[in-house]
């Protein structure tokens, strides 16, 4: 059983929609760099931890979602604010059950450590990603 104090709150830049995740049951944290987060996000790269679904809450309000075919053939639904915009979350076909919570939406991300950098090709050479993370040329795995 997760502590009440394991939920961390986050939610929109308007503050219409919220939601919760449950901290202890975060299975990685990784900045993603491929375009698609880069025009999402209209910035150098996404950061995300990510949670099955049982430890993600939605709490007020509902999401938009915005479905792209990922490289890999398999559909990515970016969720968002449809009154503010802000970035919220995304569901990944290749890996079903899970919530890709993006890090700016948390109330607070301080406790976050990601771990691995997914598409380093398409990097912006202006970037440099701190030392000692697990670097992906694309896609892990
Ligand atoms: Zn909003
Ligand atoms: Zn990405």
């Amino acid at each position: 059983m997760s502590d009440p104090s394991d939920w961390q709150a986050g939610g929109c830049l308007c503050g219409k929609v919220r939601y919760a995740i449950d901290r202890s049951a975060v299975v990685g944290q990784a900045h993603c760099q491929c375009r698609d987060c880069q025009r999402a996000t209209g910035s150098a790269f996404a950061t995300f931890c990510f949670v099955p679904d049982a430890g993600f809450r939605a709490e007020q309000g509902e999401a938009k979602g915005f479905t792209v075919q990922g490289t890999s053939g398999n559909d990515v639904t970016r969720f968002f604010c449809a009154d503010c915009g802000a970035q919220l979350y995304s569901e990944v076909g290749v890996m079903p059950g899970l919530k890709f919570v993006k890090s700016g939406s948390l109330d607070d991300a301080s406790w976050m450590q990601p771990e691995a950098v997914y598409w380093c090709d398409t990097g912006q050479p202006w970037v440099a990603m701190p030392e000692g993370l697990v670097r992906h040329a694309t896609n892990p795995g």
